[in-house]
């Protein structure tokens, strides 16, 4: 089949990687360059479906712990290049005064699971005693509650029609409430807190690395790249630029903010911070709890750190203001005083595509399908919508069929 694709971030990419191994003819537009610094160029590359449960739906955690076990692993093997990506779970910490925050972000948590399917066993190993006294809850009591989730979850997949084949299968434990010792043990630069939570199943990407890392593969694997070709519409079978009209078998839109495809898109701004702090040394992310703004700190090789990340509903892609800058490094001093050696590297601001639910969209007409509204979850869940869409190609299968939207109007 010969495909055309708008949009060469990360869905874009990930897409014609998919595909192309089908052996499709490919050809991917984009307005810029390959090494413009579009939304997944800026991103923070952490991949953490369980931290972002405190604020998104229970969907994003099914892809995302997908992604994480089944198609990140094998994507990164594929591309045979030198692509940092660990799995080796991430940390909770709070300052002592903001325990309700953390309190507040697992409880969160823990009620958003107990909707996914088999969510049962692992809550059960998880559970914090520290979180639910023994007391509070009899084991009669419990029980119970573990055969209703068993059965609602049962009832939702059923519901959904979803394959539970392909769904994850996570023995391991979500979440573990940490002592002061324990904590050393995983990070000894975080000796300063005597509480932390630690969500072992979560990992990171070097997602620079790997977008360029992508781009060379498709290169090699004979795609058509134009790059700095402006796409202005897109129509079944058609993908439409300022100076000619370009025929396809199939057509897709993955051009985040610049598409015409979804009518309630929204920007997102988000704002990173790029440090080298030699004196510190973290093995995995690390997020603090505040009452104000949650910040995340992203290690990389060599002691390079990424701080992040606001969050402001505005299409405004000017530099990182004070307010922010003050906040993630006041915020950052805590979390090691050696960070105040560090040396900023550069900042970076970008606004993120979001739809009104905060949730990804798959619109299909026959012959053209728009994907949008990755948010602040591309890393984590495009090889799962890749996976989603070629499954959908090959056999008509969906297993995450409330992404999809099906529509006879064609597109623009
Ligand atoms: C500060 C920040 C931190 C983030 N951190 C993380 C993180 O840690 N983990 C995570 O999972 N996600 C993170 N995200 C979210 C993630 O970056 C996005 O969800 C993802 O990049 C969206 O990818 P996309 O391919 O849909 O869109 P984009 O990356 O925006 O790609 C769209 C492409 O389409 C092109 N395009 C647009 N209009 C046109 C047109 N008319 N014609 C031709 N081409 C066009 C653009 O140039 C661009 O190359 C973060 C985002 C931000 C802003």
């Amino acid at each position: 089949m010969r495909i055309g694709i708008a949009g060469g971030g990360i869905m874009g990419r990930l897409l014609c990687h998919a595909l192309i191994d089908k052996k499709h003819e490919l050809t991917l537009l984009d307005q810029d360059n390959p090494d413009h610094q579009n939304c997944s160029m800026v991103a923070a590359g952490m991949l953490a479906p369980v931290a972002e449960l405190e604020k998104c739906e229970t969907s994003i955690y099914e892809m995302g712990m997908q992604a994480l076990t089944i198609h990140w692993p094998r994507i990164i093997n594929d591309l045979d290049a030198d692509i940092y990506y660990q799995q080796s779970g991430s940390l909770v910490v709070a300052h002592p005064n903001d325990q309700a925050e953390l309190l507040n972000f697992i409880s969160m948590i823990e009620s958003k699971l107990r909707h996914c399917e088999g969510v049962e066993r692992r809550f059960v190993v998880a559970r914090p005693r520290s979180v639910w006294p023994k007391q509070s809850i009899g084991i009669t009591k419990l029980h119970h509650k573990i055969f209703r989730w068993i059965a609602s979850a049962k009832r939702y997949a059923a519901s959904q029609r979803r394959t539970s084949a392909l769904r994850p299968r996570n023995d391991g434990i979500l979440y573990q409430k940490l002592n002061a010792e324990e904590i050393i043990q995983l990070e000894p630069a975080l000796s300063k807190f005597q509480e932390a939570y630690y969500l072992p199943a979560e990992g990171q990407v070097d997602n620079q690395a790997l977008m360029h890392a992508l781009h060379k593969d498709l290169l090699a694997k004979k795609l058509k790249w134009l790059a700095n070709t402006r796409v202005s519409s897109i129509r079944s079978h058609q993908i439409i630029t300022e100076n000619e009209t370009l025929e396809f078998d199939m057509v897709f839109d993955c051009r985040g903010l610049g598409a015409n495809t979804f009518d309630n898109l929204q920007a997102v701004r988000g704002e990173l911070i790029w440090l080298h702090a030699p004196d510190v040394n973290l093995n995995r992310p690390v997020r603090l709890m505040h009452p104000r703004y949650h910040l995340y700190v992203a290690p990389r090789p060599d002691n390079i750190f990424i701080v992040g990340a606001s969050e402001i509903y505005a299409d405004d892609y000017s530099e990182i203001s004070v307010k922010t800058t003050l906040e993630l490094l006041t915020a950052l001093y805590y979390l090691h005083p050696s960070f105040a050696e560090a040396r900023i590297l550069k900042t970076a601001t970008h606004c993120r595509p979001a739809l009104a639910d905060h949730l990804p969209k798959i619109k299909c007409t026959q012959d053209c399908i728009a994907i949008n509204g990755l948010y602040r979850h591309g890393y984590l869940i495009a090889p799962t919508i890749v996976d989603e869409i070629v499954q959908w190609m090959e056999s008509g299968r969906r297993n995450f069929p409330e992404l999809w939207c099906f529509s006879r109007r064609v597109l623009c």
